[in-house]
C-alpha cells in the first residue's frame, strides 16, 4: 500500500568542501579566496551583511601591510576598495613629545610601506564578490546550533534547522569564537587595562601619507593618514576613563584631543562617531582538532599598538588557502590532520613572536617611569641611526619578514 507523503519532509544539505564560520575581514578573505580556486565553500555569519556594511558597526579603518595588500590584490578584493584606501608613505614614531623620533621614508621601503584602508571597505569588496562566485554560499544571518565533527566529516546544524555537511570547519569568528568553544580548545588571555577610541579627524593641512604614533603613559596615540586631508585616530586610555572621554561635550572633547594631537596638521576636529575597543591579547592553546582549524582573531587577538592583527590574520588566511587548494586539486579530503597540523605548524610559531613583540612595546611604552622613559628615547634614536635594525623593523612593518615558508599569496604570486 502506498504511504502518505509525511508533511514535514527534512530539508536535504548543503554539501560542500569548507565550512567557514565567521564572514569577517579574515573569514570573507578567505571564502574568496578558496572559491575562486574553485574550492566549494559554505560561509556562515551571525550578522546581516546590511548591518556589516552600516557607517556604526566597525569605526576602525586597518593599517594593510604591503605583503598583505598583495594577498587581497592576488584575491582581486583590492581593485574594487583601492580607490578608497591612501599609501602609507613615511613611519613617525616617538615616546611621547620626545624630539627624537624613529622615521621611516618611503625611499628606505623603495614605495609605500602599505596602505590605510577602512575596514569597510574590506567588508564591501568582499560582501560584493562573495554571491558572484559559483562555489561560494554565504548565509547570514546564520548561527551554528550544533557541530559534530568525526572521522567521516562535519556537519552542522543551524538555529534555523539548516544543515551543511563539509570535509572541513575553519572558524574565523573572532576573539570570542563560538567554534572554539564548542571544540574545547582553550585560550591564554592578558588584559592591558587599556581601551582604544576610534575616529576619524579632518585637518587643515596634508598628512602627506606619513603615520605617526606617539607612545604617551596611557598608551599609543596613532594618527593614521586617510584619503585627502583626513586621518583615523587610534587614541589609548586606561579602561576606567574611557567612558568618561567618550561622553566629553563636543568643546571639552575637542580641547582634549587637541593636547595630544598637537597642531603639525594645522586645525583638527572629529567627524563621525567616537567608538571603543577594550585591549587584550589572547592565544589559543593550539589551532587544530577533528576536521577543525582557527583562523585569524580565533585563534589569535594583539594589541593594536603595531596595526598587525588583520595582517597576521591574512599571513593565515594565505598559508591555509595554499594547502586547502593544493589538497583540492590532488582530490584530497581537506579535512585531514595531516593538512591541518601543517597549517598550525607554518603560522603558530609567527604568530606567537608577534604576540610577544608587541605585548614587549606596550609594557616597555605605557609608563612614565623616568629612567624607563630616558632609555626608551635614546633607544629610539638609537635604532634610527642603526640601518640593518631600522630595516629589520620596518620589513616587519611591511610584512616581508616571516618565520619559514612564504606563502604564495604573500607574494603576490597565482596559486
Ligand atoms: C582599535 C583597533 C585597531 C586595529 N588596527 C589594526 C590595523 O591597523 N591593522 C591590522 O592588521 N589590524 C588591526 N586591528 C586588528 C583587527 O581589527 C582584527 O585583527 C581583525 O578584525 C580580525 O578579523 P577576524 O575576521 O579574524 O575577526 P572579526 O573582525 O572579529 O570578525 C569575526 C566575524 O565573525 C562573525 N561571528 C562572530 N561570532 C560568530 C558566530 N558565533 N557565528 C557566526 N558568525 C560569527 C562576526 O559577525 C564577524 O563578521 C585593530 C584592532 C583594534 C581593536
Amino acid at each position: 500500500m502506498p504511504t502518505a507523503p509525511s508533511s514535514s519532509t527534512t530539508p536535504t544539505p548543503l554539501v560542500k568542501d569548507v565550512l567557514i564560520v565567521g564572514g569577517g575581514l579574515v573569514g570573507g578573505t578567505l571564502a574568496c579566496a578558496l572559491a575562486r580556486h574553485g574550492v566549494d565553500v559554505a560561509v556562515i555569519d551571525g550578522t546581516d551583511p546590511k548591518a556589516l556594511l552600516a557607517a556604526d558597526y566597525d569605526g576602525r579603518c586597518s593599517a594593510i601591510a604591503l605583503a598583505c595588500q598583495k594577498v587581497l590584490d592576488t584575491v582581486g578584493l583590492w581593485e574594487p576598495m583601492a580607490e578608497e584606501t591612501q599609501p602609507i608613505l613615511d613611519i613617525r614614531v616617538a615616546d611621547g613629545d620626545s624630539p627624537l623620533f624613529l622615521h621611516y621614508w618611503q625611499e628606505d621601503a623603495g614605495g609605500p610601506m602599505g596602505y590605510m584602508a577602512e575596514n569597510r571597505s574590506l567588508r564591501k569588496a568582499i560582501l560584493k564578490m562573495l554571491p558572484a562566485l559559483p562555489s561560494a554560499t554565504l548565509l547570514a544571518p546564520a548561527r551554528l546550533a550544533t557541530l559534530d565533527r568525526s572521522v567521516d566529516g562535519v556537519t552542522a546544524v543551524l538555529a534555523d534547522g539548516r544543515e551543511i555537511k563539509a570535509r572541513v570547519v575553519l572558524a574565523c569568528d573572532g576573539r570570542r569564537s563560538q567554534v572554539r568553544s564548542m571544540a574545547g580548545i582553550g585560550i591564554k588571555t592578558l588584559g592591558y587595562g587599556q581601551t582604544a577610541i576610534v575616529l576619524t579627524v579632518e585637518h587643515e593641512l596634508p598628512h602627506e601619507g606619513c603615520a605617526v604614533e606617539h607612545f604617551l603613559p596611557a598608551g599609543p596615540f596613532a594618527i593614521l593618514p586617510m584619503p585627502g586631508n583626513t586621518s583615523s585616530l587610534v587614541w589609548t586610555e586606561k579602561d576606567h576613563l574611557v567612558k568618561g572621554i567618550l561622553d566629553l561635550p563636543d568643546d571639552i572633547f575637542q580641547a582634549e584631543l587637541e593636547k595630544r594631537f598637537g597642531d603639525f596638521l594645522g586645525w583638527v576636529k572629529p567627524v563621525g562617531p567616537r567608538f571603543a575597543y577594550p585591549l587584550t591579547l589572547q592565544f589559543a592553546d593550539r589551532y587544530v582538532d577533528t576536521r577543525l582549524a582557527l583562523v585569524g582573531d580565533a585563534a589569535h587577538g594583539m594589541h593594536p599598538v603595531a596595526g598587525q592583527g588583520m595582517n597576521y590574520g591574512l599571513r593565515d588566511v594565505a598559508v591555509i588557502t595554499e594547502i586547502l587548494v593544493n589538497a583540492h586539486r590532488l582530490g584530497m579530503d581537506l579535512g585531514t590532520s595531516t593538512l591541518l597540523t601543517d597549517y598550525q605548524a607554518m603560522r603558530r610559531y609567527d604568530n606567537l613572536l608577534m604576540l610577544g613583540i608587541t605585548d614587549v612595546i606596550v609594557r616597555l611604552f605605557s609608563n612614565d617611569i623616568k629612567p624607563v622613559a630616558l632609555a626608551r628615547r635614546l633607544g629610539i634614536a638609537a635604532v634610527d641611526k642603526m640601518t640593518p635594525l631600522k630595516k629589520l623593523f620596518m620589513n616587519h612593518a611591511m610584512g616581508t619578514v616571516n618565520l619559514g615558508h612564504t606563502p604564495k599569496l604573500m607574494k603576490g604570486e597565482a596559486l
